[in-house]
């Protein structure tokens, strides 16, 4: 079968190699590929910045935003074949650490986590791939093709799980404003769920983009493409970060209204140093009882809230978010960024 493949640390090592059918050491689950969504991680690791081979292999299966067809699954496991699937990513520690003894892999303590197609695991970029039936979600048929945005949704789920609860330490918390910072997926799911919530969403772009400005004003959001420090001192009460853009980072700490949450979602790469006036900062977040939090990965909770908000958007809004697809042969153009990209999505039915 075809798999998308890389060796982890080398640059522009990526090729579609043909490999032996999935062990049964990955699971009795067996799914057909239907198509895999790219993101800025998948990137990272095919410009050699990041990821892991499993030990002792040379070459990392790619994919971690999976959508599948399960094509043989054991009677009684939850999954039948025919089922609509997407896979969970992050596998517990084997210590297990006292976060993944309790399902919570999203919080692993150790950093012995795995990860398909990321971290020690072979992903889900072949035409098969197998898996445990306990990492496996099955999504509502009715989503379709859009169900490949799972993955990057239960990353946002997480964010929101966490950011009430983190709201919650004050019996009277009740937000209004949300700005999301980078509209990139993770920014416009981060905005559909605020929206779902009934807040006031703005989503600051880092420049013009007709499609997002409609996306976002079909969902009834405020779509911003000036900088931060255009927006007339706005101090939402929930900032979510999800440009991953260091100089944006530093400007959104400390910009929240009083008892206000930042949500850090965007991973950067190390080496960029900036001036903040520290003093200021830390009186601001001391005297306005503010946070900054940092969130990654999710766990099965957040998948299943992640498929109901999917579940309640409006599909046509969602579908256009998959704004190409390339096939398995060109998958490598998939990362390549184009200018009216939003989800790319290499295409395996
Ligand atoms: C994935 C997460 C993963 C993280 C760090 C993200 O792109 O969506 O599942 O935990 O990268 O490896």
């Amino acid at each position: 079968m075809r798999a998308l493949t890389v060796a982890p640390g080398t640059a522009n090592s990526a090729r579609v190699d043909d490999v032996p059918e999935p062990p049964l050491s990955d699971g009795p689950v067996l799914v057909r590929t239907l198509a895999l969504g790219v993101c800025g991680t998948d990137r990272e690791i095919v410009f050699g910045h990041y990821g892991w081979a499993p030990h002792g292999a040379p070459r990392l299966v790619i994919g971690h935003e999976s959508l599948g067809r399960v094509k043989e699954a054991p009677a009684g496991c939850g999954v039948e074949a025919g089922d609509l699937v997407v896979g969970i990513v992050r596998r517990p520690d084997p210590v297990p650490c006292p976060a993944c003894a309790v399902g919570e892999w999203d919080m692993c303590r150790n950093g012995r986590y795995t990860e398909r197609g990321i971290k020690e695991r072979n992903g889900f970029g072949s035409d098969y791939f197998r898996i445990e039936p306990e990492f496996l979600v099955k999504v509502d048929p009715a989503l379709g093709g859009a169900a490949v945005l799972l993955e990057p949704t239960s990353i946002v789920a997480k964010a929101w799980d966490h950011t009430e609860r983190i709201g919650q330490r004050a019996r009277s918390w009740q937000p209004r404003t949300l700005l999301v910072t980078g509209a990139g997926p993770v920014g416009l799911l981060a905005a559909l769920m605020g929206c779902q919530r009934g807040l006031e969403v703005h989503v600051l772009d880092h420049g013009e983009n007709l499609l997002k400005r409609r996306l976002l004003d079909s969902l009834g959001a405020i779509y911003h493409a000036e900088s931060l420090r255009e927006m007339n001192g706005f101090k939402p009460d929930i900032l979510m970060e999800c440009s991953g853009a260091p100089s944006v980072v530093r400007d959104v700490l400390g910009r929240t209204a009083a008892g206000g949450i930042v949500c850090l979602v965007g991973v950067t790469a190390p080496g960029h140093d900036f001036d903040i006036d520290i003093g200021w900062l830390n009186r601001n977040m001391v005297l306005e009882n503010e946070t900054v939090f940092g969130t990654v990965n999710a766990n099965r909770a957040h998948y299943k809230m992640a498929g109901e908000a999917l579940a309640r958007a409006d599909k046509s809004w969602l579908e256009r978010l998959i704004t190409r697809r390339e096939p398995v042969e060109q998958w490598t153009n998939s990362l390549q960024r184009q200018q009216d990209d939003i989800k790319v999505v290499i295409d395996f039915s």
